[in-house]
């Protein structure tokens, strides 16, 4: 792809947008930013070649660009994408700018749950065996920052807005790791989420797979809208081709004549719960698609750790073990996080910003699984009633978090689990899900440390 000399609009004024602007000002475009927001101005003193339209739509009639980068924050039903489509101005992400530009094969990695503690394993794997490998994408670095570098593969967390606006991206591998109620404020129901996502799947070709959760009625609909071969993986079914888990074992098939190889003993596997189960699943598929050797994907399994604010332990207090799940920001992850621990005892935070869920199943499980609930934010109501209607009635709202690990302690007895797993986004109280994590994991530290929560009460408004 040529941009020396083009004309471009970035639409969207955070971190992939800034890098997309940056990327196509080194290539020799002509870059203007647009961002509703007028008051971003302070950070983009790294981009200053680039034009800038905030706060005010782009004037198309009068500039006329060659295409467009549109941040993934940006729906597609913005009026000033949609003028853009009027005017048949190449709309695409950052995803898609990089792949024009990648030479390396990308291994997508995608779905509801799972996204970064299965890329980041992925990645893992790969550079265990040896491989040059960038991860990032969705988590931490842009994709574009990969572009120009030496690597073999680039594992990378795709999320269904950025797979929107995808056309040649062809990944070699795209895994799909489960499909349940999110972001449906944007996608408006769950066939719009499927075909977001589905996108990766769609535009790959014939030589190259996608690997499916066997167990999940979305994604299994997948298999008849792409041209590439679909490998499977399940953590119910005994399959024939893809990974699957016989008496506690788990075995790899590539199909081809049956015969199933032993990967390594489910226990063997270092993340607690089901869900960890099928992440692992799908890495296993995708690294022996790519031909790395089984010992070095056991080894991998056995000490990858996760990633921080997932199922994070924090400390224990007077035997009461404090666990940080702040990026359980919907309801699906939180029912994975109540399934992670046996029968143990859980004392469950939760609460935030709803992003269009419903509560009701959650209620139901929360009847089942948890000694005592305690509610945070702008959806502790809508918790709280769907957990009536369950029939729960061991619940207190507070006011914030330093309130509810208080809470939390006062009800905790020795072997008690307390688990921040919010089933809502963080922006109601905090800047991100990193933010709410890491005042839980400093209140849960001072509370081991004796400190008093006044201090930390003042703090975390503050901030
Ligand atoms: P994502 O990047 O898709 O948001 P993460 O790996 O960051 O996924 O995990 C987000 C939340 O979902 C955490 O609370 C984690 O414990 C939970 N989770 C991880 N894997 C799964 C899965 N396969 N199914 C459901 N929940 C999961």
């Amino acid at each position: 792809m040529q941009v020396n000399g083009k004309k471009v609009l970035v639409l969207g004024g955070g971190k992939s947008g800034i890098s997309a602007v940056k990327f196509l000002l080194e290539r020799g475009a002509a870059v203007d930013l647009y961002d509703g927001n007028a008051e971003r101005k302070p950070q983009y003193d790294e981009i200053p070649e680039a034009g800038f339209i905030l706060g005010k739509s782009p004037d198309l009639g009068s500039v006329s660009y060659d295409f467009a980068v549109v941040s993934p924050g940006i729906p597609l039903t913005n009026a000033v994408v949609e003028s853009l489509q009027e005017s048949n101005i190449p709309i695409m992400g950052e995803l898609e700018l990089a792949s024009r530009f990648l030479t390396c094969d990308i291994i997508g990695i995608t779905g509801t749950n799972g996204k970064t503690t299965t890329t980041t394993l992925v990645g893992e794997i790969l550079k265990n065996a040896g491989f040059r490998t960038f991860v990032g994408g969705n988590i931490g670095t842009p994709l574009l920052k990969a572009v120009g570098q030496d690597y073999e593969y680039c594992v990378v967390e795709m999320s269904s807005f950025q797979l929107e606006t995808i056309s040649l991206l062809d990944a070699k591998v795209s895994l799909y790791l489960n499909l349940t109620p999110d972001h449906l404020d944007r996608h408006g129901s769950m066939e719009g989420y499927l075909a977001a996502k589905g996108n990766l799947a769609v535009k790959q070709s014939k030589q190259h797979f996608t690997v499916l959760n066997y167990d999940d009625p979305y994604l299994v609909t997948l298999e008849d809208q792409t041209r590439s071969h679909c490998v499977f993986f399940s953590s119910e079914e005994y399959l024939y081709e893809g990974t699957c888990v016989h008496n506690g074992e788990i075995y790899f098939s590539a199909g081809t004549d049956g015969e199933r190889e032993f990967i390594m003993k489910r226990d063997e596997i270092h993340l607690p719960g089901p869900h960890n189960l099928e992440n692992a699943l799908g890495a296993i598929t995708v690294a022996k698609l790519l031909g790395v050797d089984t010992k070095v994907i056991r080894n991998t399994l056995k000490t990858f750790e996760g990633v921080e604010h997932r199922l994070e332990d924090v400390a224990t207090i007077k035997g009461v073990r404090y666990i940080n799940d702040s990026k359980a920001t919907n309801p699906d992850s939180v029912y994975k996080a109540l399934a992670s621990y046996g029968t143990t005892p859980i004392i469950l935070i939760a609460g935030g910003r709803n992003k269009g869920n419903s509560f009701d199943t959650l209620g139901k499980l929360i009847a089942e699984k948890v000694k005592y609930l305690i509610l945070i934010g702008e959806a502790a109501e809508d918790i709280a009633k769907s957990a009536e209607k369950a029939d729960f009635h061991e619940y207190q709202i507070v006011e914030n978090l330093a309130a509810a690990v208080a809470l939390a302690a006062e009800h905790g007895e020795k072997g008690d689990i307390v688990l921040l797993s919010p089933a809502n986004a963080s922006f109601d109280q905090f800047h991100s899900y990193e933010h709410r994590g890491e005042v839980f994991k400093d209140i849960v530290l001072n509370l081991k440390r004796g400190k008093n929560y006044a201090r930390i009460t003042s703090e975390e408004k503050t901030t």
